[in-house]
């Protein structure tokens, strides 16, 4: 038997807190509720939790900060449940560090599809047999082994899902990728919603690399295709 994975649902309506913590147990993770911000950062120190199900509307404080203050101490999982799919844009340029989006109302199906999805995804150090050199795009070095990126010398921030997707371009920067490509590499295959998503990222990253994407020196666009490197 793998390890049960313990899970962190954040979500101040009790039923449907009862009702996703219900259909995660029938799927054999081990799950704790916590209904406010303030609840949701001490139980995320000491539960160690490998993933947080993380609502934005809270009593306390909302999920943003919840999900900022978590940021501090775990690398875990975040999966943040929004009202409305146009907040999305929104909380990803605030750069909270949350790795998946949910609209209300979803289907349990839906969260679980998207939380094996994003399990399968790669964490922390990889692979240790497929260890890469540094790849270096002018000032920008990646480090795929240690996962860290650095601009000149200065040592980037990026979210798990920012670096998997500079990752992924990097490792074969002649390559125009589509959206979907990137989903499937980033996100997993079975990730499924609006591959707008990608974009979003694709700003975010750009941000950091202190880019330009009228004449990009890292992320260039490929019109009507999707991403390259520059
Ligand atoms: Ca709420």
């Amino acid at each position: 038997m793998p390890p049960q994975l313990r899970v962190l649902v954040v979500e101040d309506e009790p039923d449907l807190a009862a009702v996703i913590g219900a259909y995660l147990r029938g799927e054999t993770f081990d799950v704790e509720i916590a209904g406010t911000g303030p609840d949701a950062v001490d139980m995320a120190r000491t539960l160690n939790p490998d993933l947080v199900v993380l609502d934005i509307m809270l009593p306390g404080f909302d999920g943003l900060e919840v999900c900022r203050r978590i940021r501090t101490f775990t690398d875990c999982y975040v999966i943040m449940l929004t009202a409305r799919d146009d907040e999305i844009d929104k909380i990803i340029g605030l750069g909270v560090g949350a790795d998946d989006y949910l609209v209300k109302p979803f289907s349990p199906r839906e969260l679980t599809a998207r939380i094996r999805a994003m399990l399968r995804r790669p964490r922390g150090i990889g692979d240790s047999s497929t260890a890469t050199s540094s790849r270096l795009f002018g000032a920008l070095r990646i480090d795929p082994d240690s996962r860290k990126v650095w601009l000149d010398d200065d040592e980037l921030e990026l979210t798990r899902t920012e670096f998997d997707l500079l990752d992924t371009l990097a490792a074969q920067p002649e390559r125009a990728f589509t959206r979907r490509q990137l989903i499937d590499a980033v996100w997993g295959s079975e990730w499924y919603g609006d591959e707008h998503i990608v974009d979003v990222h694709v700003g975010h990253l750009r941000k950091k690399l202190d880019d330009d994407a009228t004449s990009p020196r890292y992320i260039r666009t490929v019109r009507g295709v999707g991403y390259g490197m520059a």
